[in-house]
């Protein structure tokens, strides 16, 4: 699982067509179910190394 950093995300919405499962939403429309991923998120990404080079793409 990878994590975006909302302090950075400048919401150009570009990555979301590459997300194989369609998990990229803007934060106001986040689905109901999955409202919980917010804050995941936000706390997760403190918590991970920053992908900062090109890698071989998750399957
Ligand atoms: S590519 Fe995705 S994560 Fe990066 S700024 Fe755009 S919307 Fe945010």
């Amino acid at each position: 699982m990878l994590y975006i950093d909302p302090e950075e995300c400048i919401d150009c919405y570009a990555c979301q067509a590459d997300c194989p499962v369609d998990a990229i939403f803007f934060e106001d429309d986040v689905p109901e179910q999955w409202q919980s991923f917010i804050q995941l998120n936000a706390e997760m990404v403190t918590q991970t190394p920053a992908i900062t080079e090109k890698k071989t793409p998750l399957k």
